[in-house]
């Protein structure tokens, strides 16, 4: 690995391994250089994480590098290769509008795929522009901060920077480029691609995912299947998190599946206001795949896909490889169900689960379902001593339907060993007062998109920062829109 004390300028310090990988895997090429680039966010805290130092007077110069116009020293600018079942059914894909530049080795050596979104086109692209507008690269940084902040595994968002070109979708919108930082950008599409269309690669490539990943695996007896159990365990810990958050993907598809198990790809994805297991924002998931409560099934369909990818390796004989693997897999289910479990005993404040919580858990989940209750808040109301006084909601918390099951939650949580105090104190470290709510997010991105206010967005995004904060005084953050949903919709690819 490099040694990140002799960084480039500016601290890159680039580590290019995928690109010494077989040339099959992805093509070099350069992001397309754009007419007149603009910073218009900039993370700063990222920046000093991955060790990059850019000085006081220096907008200009980062709106050149995270542009694609000047290229950082030392890297290696490609377009990867994937393929992926979308909806269910097997296509080839890879980067379309996206360019890694390269690997960036933190000071704590610590290793990042650093990416351009909407670079242009590429071999991948099919039909698309490669391009992206400047309103959803600035939708991804916000959602995607508000998830690390939330403490769940995520892609991160360093800079967005316009391009001063016009990009042509339903409207003519202005035009931007997203730098997005991941632990890597390798998904379970990228294994399906290399089984399906490069077979010859499979060992090499999986060896190197291994190594970069997950190390502690390479002399274990079946490295193939522990990384495979790997992968599941970190899914199961993801999705898990989505569903304690309210936090729907949206395209759960496989080449959005990634193998160190971080929430990416920002499309079409977002926050549930009144709970439903069936909701669904996406303009494209007529079906309800994607669905809020789908979520935990179609991950581990998505493993399935995973584990066929792997089966060579892991057993020289396809049917015992087969049924190791479906063994393997058809434990995802109780692994699921129990941290779910300990995940909504957390956000009740139950100390020590107990079999019967069980039944508290869904009888609060059918009362939300039932009354179209705020998911978030009603976890607020509960902390609250049964009540939320802002907002449509307020009211609900009254009614003989809730007051009853709060009853038996109280006689619940007084056997905590700490009692109500030590309830409270679990809820507040597992629900959080603030998420990115539909409404509140639309509005930043509109003022920030159309007329170059930024200033909400900011103030959105510096809430989203500390979202366990109790606080009285952001209420209008925290309520639902007042006529719920209405025909909230999400797009892919934008
Ligand atoms: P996504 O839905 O973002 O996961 O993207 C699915 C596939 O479509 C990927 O191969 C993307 O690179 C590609 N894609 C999405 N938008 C564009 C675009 N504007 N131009 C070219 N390819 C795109
Ligand atoms: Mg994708």
């Amino acid at each position: 690995m490099k040694n990140p004390s002799v960084s480039n300028s500016y601290g890159f310090c680039f580590d290019n391994t995928y690109s010494q990988l077989d040339k099959k895997l992805f093509t070099a090429l350069e992001p397309a250089k754009v007419k007149q680039p603009a910073l218009s966010l900039w993370n700063d805290n990222l920046a000093r994480e991955l060790g990059l130092r850019f000085g006081e007077n220096s907008k200009k110069v980062k709106a050149e590098i995270f542009s694609g116009n000047r290229l950082p020293d030392d890297s290696f600018p490609l377009a990867q290769a994937y393929a992926g079942h979308q909806f269910g059914h097997f296509t080839m894909l890879g980067d379309g509008r996206a360019i890694l530049m390269g690997e960036q080795i933190t000071q704590n050596n610590k290793r990042f795929d650093i990416q351009f979104k909407g670079s242009g086109q590429t071999p991948y692209s099919r039909r698309g522009d490669g391009r992206a507008t400047l309103y959803s690269m600035l939708r991804e940084y916000l959602i995607s901060e508000a998830m690390h902040h939330l403490g769940i595994p995520t892609s991160r968002s360093l800079a967005v920077v316009k391009t001063g070109e016009e990009v042509i979708r339903e409207t003519i919108q202005p035009g931007a480029v997203l730098t997005r930082v991941m632990t890597s950008l390798i998904r379970v599409g990228t294994f399906e691609y290399v089984r399906y269309l490069q077979p010859q690669l499979i060992e090499e490539f999986t060896r190197y995912v291994i190594n970069r990943h997950f190390p502690d695996l390479a002399e274990s007896e079946n490295p193939a299947l522990e990384l495979f159990e790997k992968v599941m365990h970190l899914q199961i810990d993801l999705v898990v998190n989505w569903m304690r958050v309210g936090f729907i993907h949206g395209v759960m598809n496989t080449d959005n599946m990634s193998i160190p198990g971080e929430t990416f790809d920002y499309g079409p994805c977002a926050f549930i206001n009144a709970y439903h297991p069936r909701k669904v924002f996406s303009s494209i998931d007529h079906y309800g795949r994607y669905a809020f409560g789908n979520q935990p099934s179609i991950a581990q369909w998505n493993l399935g896909c995973l584990a066929v990818t792997l089966l060579p390796l892991i057993d020289e004989r396809e049917e015992k490889a087969t049924e190791t693997a479906r063994e393997k897999l058809s434990r995802f289910e109780k692994l699921f169900s129990d941290k779910y479990f300990k995940m909504m005993c957390n956000k009740l404040g139950i100390e020590n689960p107990e079999e019967n919580d069980g039944m508290l858990i869904e009888e609060l989940l059918n009362w939300m379902q039932q009354h179209e209750a705020d998911y978030t808040n009603t976890f607020l109301a509960i902390e609250n001593g049964g009540s939320f006084s802002q907002g449509s909601d307020a009211g609900i918390y009254g009614q003989e339907s809730f007051t009853n099951w709060y009853k038996r939650w109280e006689q619940r949580v007084a056997r905590n060993q700490g009692g109500m105090k030590q309830a409270k104190e679990i809820i507040q470290q597992h629900n959080p007062a603030f998420i990115p709510r539909n409404h509140l997010v639309e509005e930043a991105l509109e003022a920030a998109a159309s007329n170059e206010n930024y200033q909400p967005f900011h103030k959105l995004l510096d809430i989203l920062s500390r979202p366990y904060d109790r606080t009285d005084e952001l209420s209008s953050y925290q309520n639902p829109p007042a006529q719920g949903d209405s025909g909230y919709q999400t797009f892919c690819g934008t």
